[in-house]
């Protein structure tokens, strides 16, 4: 019986790469084919306001492995590849950007690992940010250091969406119902056997990138929220380290007052002393609140995406 590989494309504003992409996966399900491994696609229009959804629709008037999503309004790529997992009828799957970043050329690496070589998936890294702004790169890289000192969950430094899975490995992903996903680190949470390919980066193949740099510091502080608690351990560490401070300063200041008098000075540093610890209470009020924003939005157990149509 002939295996089915679903690959799953969310996409926003793609109107530009779809065609070059579509070609691209033409061209290895040639190989597939005499293998006999079929592929298809599942198209998430994550809300574009371009053709996108026209261009997709086109293909599936003329393929019948093309199929699609969309969204009625845009959720986010997140939401996008839980829609797709969740549509995808496979025996694998596999996530890959429709800008041909993620180069289709290694899917049969990757599909010959999970069948020989026994891996519950594969997937990808960059190895270098080319092409990249370098300030971009640097907090990247930053955020990867900082994630994984105060997460118990693995997440890989310059790892890819780009990834092939056995269709266990989806529905342990798609068992995690959370509303803020950070998928990169629900894959490390998730466990299961995974080989690292390593490739050079690849620029887009048409249009722009959808991440503006504040869009992606949003991102991190969502992934540093989903996968650890450390900022919440912040306030009672800062507390104890201001006890310390304090009791020393105590010391100091009896032992002084008992040597040389009790002049009347030292409001300025006091006022600062008060200023400082103000800010401090008010950044780890600050930090509670960012928690239980994240809490209220996911007790209101609201649906990750609302679909428009599909086929
Ligand atoms: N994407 C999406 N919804 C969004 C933003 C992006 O589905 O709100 C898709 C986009 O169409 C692309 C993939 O996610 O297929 C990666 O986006 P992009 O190439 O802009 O990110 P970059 O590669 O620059 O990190
Ligand atoms: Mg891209």
């Amino acid at each position: 019986m002939s295996e089915t590989i679903s690959i799953i494309v969310p996409s926003y504003n793609e109107e530009k790469s779809i065609p070059f992409f579509y070609e691209a996966i033409c061209e290895e399900r040639e190989k597939f084919k005499k293998i006999d491994v079929e592929l298809e696609m599942i198209f998430v229009d994550d809300g574009s306001k371009d053709r996108t959804l026209e261009v997709v629709k086109e293909l599936r008037g003329r393929d019948e492995q093309v199929h699609y999503i969309s969204f009625s309004r845009n959720f986010g790529k997140e939401a996008g590849i839980y829609a797709g997992l969740e549509h995808a009828t496979g025996d694998y799957l596999v996530l890959m950007d429709a800008d041909l970043q993620d180069p289709p050329s290694y899917l049969m690496e990757m599909y010959q690992a999970i069948k020989e070589e026994g891996y519950d998936s594969v997937a990808t890294r960059r190895v270098d940010r080319k092409g990249e702004p370098v300030i971009r790169s640097f907090f990247a890289r930053q955020f990867y250091k900082l994630m994984n000192k105060i997460s118990n969950t693995e997440i890989v430094d310059g790892a890819r969406d780009y990834r092939l899975m056995t269709r266990q490995m989806a529905d342990a992903i798609l068992s995690m119902k959370e509303y803020n996903r950070f998928t990169k680190g629900i894959y490390g949470w998730v466990g299961f056997r995974t080989k690292w390919l390593e490739y050079q980066n690849v620029e887009r193949v048409a249009g722009e990138t959808k991440w503006s740099f504040w869009k992606l510091f949003k991102y991190s502080l969502e992934g540093i929220m989903a996968f650890s608690t450390a900022p919440l351990a912040l306030a009672s560490w800062a507390g104890v380290l201001m006890c310390v401070i304090a009791a020393i300063a105590i010391v100091f200041i009896v032992v002084r007052a008992l040597m040389f008098g009790d002049p009347t000075s030292g409001w300025p540093s006091l006022a600062c002393i008060i200023i400082f610890i103000g800010g401090l209470q008010l950044f780890c009020i600050g930090v509670l609140g960012q928690y239980l924003a994240k809490t209220y939005l996911e007790t209101k157990e609201r649906p990750i995406y609302i679909c428009k149509e599909k086929a």
